[in-house]
């Protein structure tokens, strides 16, 4: 492990390698959750779902305990953006929920994020989560060597506002190893400051957050739950990514 002028922490192969083998079981573990949100689940008993899962295959909830927080996941239901707080609320059909877990395996944290749909959802919601989803995978891309983290956020907030959709500014990708936030921050819409040249070694997670009205959010009184300003619907995908000297990496696929 060793570290670059601005303070990014680059992973060796091995370490690279060990971030992927959690990621595999966090992938799994989404999956999971996937199959079980369903009509009527409550979403804290999808967070026991993916606790049971992590600790009997030996990982560690990186987010339980972070920074006070109560939960295995993350549960942002419809207008709630992110770092929803798991509890007794009831899914409905239509409803779309995002589910964020971070796994530590060997010290190292793999985070993923994914939204899932809740039965039929309308045809709106269904394009918010496709043009989501799409630019992460667009975003990855541009996560190539010689780059810079602007590369990516420029890709992400293209494809979003191209279709009419709004990029979240307030909450922004990481770096992520041995701490669930480390740097460079990588954000999904274009400022004045093109970031960080990325390098072999650097491990990053992109997750576009996109919102269906307003990019502006605020913050519950819960102290955790980020919600739109305008109650619109939101959406978060996100992958772990290695960059490497053979292109972008993706340690949460579970390939
Ligand atoms: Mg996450
Ligand atoms: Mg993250």
């Amino acid at each position: 492990m060793s570290k670059t002028k601005n303070g990014i922490i680059l992973k060796t192969a091995r370490e690279i390698e060990i971030i992927k083998e959690g990621g595999k079981l966090l992938r799994q573990c989404l999956q999971l959750v996937r199959e079980a949100a369903v009509e009527r689940a409550r979403t804290k008993d999808l967070d026991q779902l993916a606790y049971d899962f992590i600790v009997s295959h030996g990982g560690r909830p990186a987010f339980k305990g972070y920074r006070g927080f109560p939960a295995t996941l993350c549960i942002s239901v419809n207008e709630e953006v992110v770092h929803g707080i798991p509890n007794n609320r009831r899914l409905k059909a239509g409803d779309i929920v995002s589910v964020d877990c971070g796994l530590a395996w060997q010290g190292l944290i793999a985070d993923s994020a994914t939204t899932i749909a809740v039965g039929e959802i309308d045809p709106k919601l269904q394009k918010l989560l496709k043009v989501t989803e799409e630019s992460l995978y667009l975003g990855i891309a541009q996560a190539q060597a010689g780059n810079y983290v602007q590369d990516i956020s420029r890709a992400v907030q293209e494809h979003v506002e191209g279709h009419g959709f709004s990029v979240v500014r307030d909450l922004v990708g990481h770096g992520v190893g041995k701490d669930l936030h480390e740097e460079p921050q990588v954000p999904n819409y274009v400022s004045k400051d093109k970031g960080a040249k990325l390098e072999p070694g650097m491990v990053i997670a992109i997750e576009p957050m996109v919102n269906t009205g307003t990019f502006e959010v605020v913050s519950k009184r819960d102290g955790w739950t980020i919600v739109t300003l305008d109650k619109g619907h939101s959406a978060h995908f996100e992958h772990t990514v290695a960059i490497t000297n053979n292109g972008p990496m993706i340690l949460t696929n579970g390939e």
